[in-house]
């Protein structure tokens, strides 16, 4: 079987492959179309553009304004169950088509009150209809995971925020969905589902939705789903939290030069990892003899260098997409999902943000000082230094260009390893960093730390507030915590009041072929069999390990328990 697609879930089909050979055409093409600077910046691995395939056609991704134009007047002649079952399917075309016509994830802000919204509009009684409404969820969920007809290859991002439900028909809604979820085993992780907390609404004991709030702890100690938006940390805690998403595995997109705060009908137009490590590798290849104070600003001076080209590219490619036509969405102009109508593109994509992301913070900062970061006071304020001074930079260009400019903390996906593979072949192998096989995911404290929870929560609460792309901070556990809501509270709680904006928890599942015990093992406890599928998440999404990259592999391998 050939290789289908760099992403992490491989498939084989005839129109994926088509698909695939397409991509790397179109790749090339858009590579040799750049200017030479910016060819040689992705192609050496100083950066990665993104979606490279998708560069001037389209943007990344959205999350859906369901509610403002929904096409009530389709429904409204169908019978209750009609209604019922056409909304889940209508959900389920929007996630296909649209899925189609962008690069990345779609998510919904709040799916269950826009859903219990929805069925009150259609005159619809959610509770009266209970049986309906969860099989329909259950199918819903199926399809998410199931369905890989996107390129036709690959699964839809879908993710559906939830937790705030302020009636009883919301609740249901929310409810419904933990349950099925929970109940989906083993081998069903999609969609992404994120829980948002809020003080007054589910935080605590005797708020409206903490039974909620228990529910969806008790299902991320069976699943990793779902992941946790903390509406009150220092960042969003002025921002209406019904306004507020997380989008695929952590996309942020909040703040609005064009209009009100808010994730509803907006997404990321484009954005660009930079590889700190490189920086890191060339600034002590020059510098042989500087102190690691100096190599910290002579560092920083490369990557304003870098990053000026960076915000070049972002911004050609904006410029392309935004002169492409409105007939060249026609989805978008038919299911109009954006915040504002969709009659003019640029104006339409201007409320989008671009970012300027960034991997391996501490690799960086472990060649430069030849201390990790968070083992040493000292190393840790030129971290947090130098991700200010990031932070900076996007907020100078926000100001100086009228767009979105916004820090990204990039997850790994391919590019980890794909660094890490030019590196290593022009540098020495500073303080090991190359072992591992890949570089740490943005500014996150190396996996193998053994750092406990509560530490690696607080030292990477700071970034958050910093990196108002997205961001998040995942909690390595040795096993499954079933049953342990209590405990995961906890780690919410501190979560909260170390300033972090998202949260998640990872253990490794491994689930037997043969009868379905999961746990972790090499052979199953129950059957003896060794034919085990292995289930993992490396940088946002859950998927079965054999479908990882080589740097994700090797991530996985040396993960050691907070
Ligand atoms: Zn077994």
């Amino acid at each position: 079987m050939q290789k289908c697609n760099e992403n992490a879930a491989d498939r084989y089909s005839y129109v994926g492959e088509v698909y695939s050979i397409g991509e790397r055409a179109r790749k090339n093409e858009i590579l040799q179309g750049l200017a030479p600077s910016w060819k040689v910046l992705h192609e050496k691995g100083y950066i990665h553009i993104h979606d490279l395939d998708a560069y001037g056609l389209t943007y990344n991704c959205l999350t859906f304004n369901l509610l403002k134009d929904f096409p009530y007047d389709k429904f409204k002649e169908y019978s209750t169950e009609r209604k019922i079952v056409a909304y889940f399917d209508y959900l389920k075309s929007l996630f296909s088509e649209m899925g189609n016509e962008q690069s990345g994830g779609m998510a919904l802000a709040n799916y269950d009150i826009d859903t219990a919204k929805i069925f009150t509009a259609l005159q619809v009684d959610i509770c009266a209809n209970e049986q309906l409404i969860k099989a329909c969820t259950v199918d819903l969920i199926e399809w998410c995971n199931n369905t890989h007809t996107r390129m036709g290859q690959t699964s839809y991002y879908v993710t559906l925020n939830i937790g705030l439900a302020d009636t009883e028909a919301a609740r249901e809604i929310a409810r419904i969905l933990l349950d099925e979820f929970a109940d989906s085993g083993d081998l069903v992780f999609k969609p992404n589902i994120v829980f948002k907390v809020h003080d007054g609404v589910n935080a605590k004991e005797g708020d409206r939705n903490f039974d909620l709030f228990r529910k969806a702890l008790l299902c991320t100690a069976k699943k990793m789903i779902p992941t946790y938006l903390l509406c009150d940390c220092t960042c969003d805690r002025s921002v209406d939290p019904e306004k507020l998403a997380v989008m695929g595995c952590r996309t942020r997109v909040v703040a609005n030069i064009y209009g009100e705060d808010s994730s509803v009908g907006r997404g990321n137009i484009d954005n660009i990892s930079i590889n700190l490590p490189r920086l890191a590798l060339e600034t002590v290849q020059e510098n042989p003899t500087a102190d690691a104070e100096r190599l910290v600003q002579l560092f920083t001076q490369k990557w304003d260098e870098v990053a000026r080209e960076t915000k070049d590219i972002l911004l050609d490619r904006f410029s392309k997409v935004c002169a492409r036509e409105v007939s060249d969405f026609p989805i978008n102009r038919n299911h109009r999902l954006w915040l504002r109508k969709f009659d003019n593109v640029r104006e339409v994509f201007k409320n989008g943000t671009l970012s300027l992301g960034f991997i391996g913070l501490s690799e960086a900062m472990e060649v430069l000082t030849g201390k990790r970061f968070y083992e040493d006071a000292d190393v840790y304020v030129y971290a947090l230094g130098f991700v200010k001074h990031m932070r900076g930079y996007c907020d100078f260009l926000r100001e100086e260009y009228r767009l979105n400019f916004s820090l990204l903390a990039t997850s790994g996906e391919l590019i980890s390893g794909r660094f890490i593979d030019i590196d290593r072949t022009l540098f020495a192998n500073v303080n090991g960093i190359f072992d591992k096989g890949f570089y740490t995911n943005s500014f996150h404290i190396n996996v193998d730390s053994d750092l406990p929870a509560y530490r690696k929560i607080q030292l990477e609460g700071l970034f958050h507030e910093l990196c108002n792309g997205g961001c998040i901070t995942y909690i390595e556990l040795k096993e499954a915590p079933i049953g342990n809501d209590e405990g995961l509270r906890e780690l919410v709680g501190i979560a909260v009041k170390s300033g972090t904006h998202y949260l998640g928890f990872n253990f490794p599942k491994d689930v037997c072929d043969d009868c379905g015990t999961s746990g972790v093992f090499d052979v199953c406890p129950v059957c003896g069999s060794d034919r085990i599928t292995r289930v993992r998440r490396v940088s946002g999404y859950l998927e079965i390990l054999d479908g990882f990259t080589e740097g994700k592999k090797n991530e996985v391998k040396a993960r050691k328990e907070n």
